[in-house]
């Protein structure tokens, strides 16, 4: 397996910066045309060899969406447990009232209303990465049944709902 191509896991080293700077450096090993990084990335990555590097860019319509000035919410003050600590800026798992858990950040806060942000904190940010491909495979049967990467102890970091019968860690269970 020469490239990255549908059906293959490949690993890469990738820096990202965003504004300028630099918010991530990381390896991450994913498996090929399956959804499973974001759509310009994945793009970017198709075609590559092993040990080639390259700089791709992915505007923010191809990574986590726009900014999206209607996801500004004002909420009642009330409507949070008297005991919950409202902090300016920081990404808070919230529940609504059909029990649906959400993230959102507090941009505001007065005694009657808190004024939630439920953008993903990179919305409307265009993502450089230089990338650099260490390895390529090709995926085994199951990974593609599957639609995403086994690990070496078998099928790892999935959903429950993604598994099927010979996912061999606990992520079933
Ligand atoms: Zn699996």
């Amino acid at each position: 397996m020469d490239t990255i191509q549908n059906d293959t896991v490949a690993q890469f080293a990738y820096n990202l910066n965003v504004d300028g700077e630099e918010v991530e450096s990381n390896l991450l090993e994913y498996l090929h045309g399956h959804g499973n990084i974001i759509p310009g990335l994945e793009e970017g990555l198709l075609g590559m060899q092993e040990g080639e590097r390259k700089q791709v860019f992915v505007a923010a319509k191809d990574a986590y969406g726009e900014f999206d000035p209607t996801l500004i919410l004002n909420v009642n003050r009330e409507s949070f447990p008297e005991d919950f600590e409202i902090r300016l800026g920081e990404p808070m798992n919230l529940r609504d009232a059909s029990g649906n858990v959400f993230s959102a950040v507090a941009t505001a806060v007065s005694d009657e209303s808190v004024e939630l942000d439920l953008n993903h904190p990179m919305a409307g940010k265009d993502l450089n990465f230089q990338v650099t491909i260490l390895s390529i495979r090709p995926a085994t049967e199951e990974e593609i049944a599957h639609g995403h990467l086994h690990s070496a102890g078998g099928c790892a970091g999935c959903e429950p709902e993604d598994c099927g019968p010979g996912c061999e860690s606990g992520c079933c269970g």
